[in-house]
């Protein structure tokens, strides 16, 4: 089977599509707003096309072009795959229900569906948009399309043989960067980051959601994470003395999820 990825890319457009955005919390600039849409858009679409080459780059194209330009549509050369067209956004949904249809929810594809409307009246008729809207949509696309397709991405990559090692870890903290300034746009300071005690990455997420006690805690580079445990099963830590860690099974050890000890770890 042909390989190629996509994920470089979808990145590089989500990493320039976060700068416009920072750019236009700081001073409102539109046209700050309107490119960070169209990157971050572009870096979605691309990003979730990478969830689908995982499973068989053929999919991302359109069947019409696999056979007008390839011998063997099932089995193309890379050199005749440069002529065929892709897929489309609708096309990208359709996929996506059939080969992913546990990490989308029906949510995920109504908000790909409309992010793509908004990109196209931007796009194609210069219309304004409604910035606290757009806001809102952009943070839907995040959570409910690039978050799990980061994690479709990151276990594959895990389990790959061929994956370079440099570059797993590289992908891993570009995703960890676009996950802590998602979730300070959404939740401002409600949550604090450590090191993982599983993988050792800093790329341990602790959310508070207005709670005195951590709500949530995941790593976005090996998936780990502790959730709905009540503030009763935390004991006190030796080593920082509040009252945040428990018992992990999985681990085999204590686990203190608060932030002091996990950024010490
Ligand atoms: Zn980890
Ligand atoms: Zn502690």
């Amino acid at each position: 089977m042909i390989k190629f990825t996509l994920i470089e890319n979808a990145l590089d457009s989500i990493e320039l599509g976060m700068e416009y955005l920072t750019k236009a919390g700081v001073d409102g600039n539109a046209s700050a707003y309107k490119h960070a849409l169209l990157c971050l858009f572009q870096g979605a679409e691309l990003l979730l096309k990478e969830t689908l080459v995982i499973v068989d780059p053929i999919i991302i194209f359109d069947k019409n072009s696999l056979f007008k330009y390839c011998k063997s549509p099932l089995r193309p050369e890379i050199e005749e795959l440069y002529n065929c067209r892709s897929i489309d956004t609708s096309g990208v949904c359709e996929e996506l229900r059939k080969y992913h249809p546990n990490c989308f929810s029906n949510s995920s594809i109504t908000t790909l569906k409309s992010v793509a409307k908004e990109r196209n009246k931007i796009q194609h008729f210069a219309i304004q948009i409604n910035l606290s809207d757009l806001m809102e949509k952009l943070l839907r696309l995040y959570f409910l399309l690039m978050k799990p397709a980061f994690s479709i991405v990151i276990e594959n990559r895990k389990n790959g043989l061929e994956t370079n090692r440099l570059d797993f870890e590289v992908v891993c903290e570009r995703i960890s960067s676009f996950e802590r300034k998602f979730l300070h746009s959404k939740m401002k300071d409600e949550f604090t980051t450590g090191c993982c005690a599983k993988c050792g990455k800093f790329s341990f997420f602790i959310l508070y959601d207005g709670e005195s006690f951590p709500t949530h805690c995941y790593c976005t580079s090996c998936g780990y994470e502790v959730r709905d445990k009540e503030p009763w099963e935390y004991e006190t830590c030796p080593d920082c003395g509040i009252g945040s860690l428990y018992y992990d099974e999985e681990l085999k050890g204590g686990v203190c999820v608060c932030h002091k000890c996990a950024n010490s770890l």
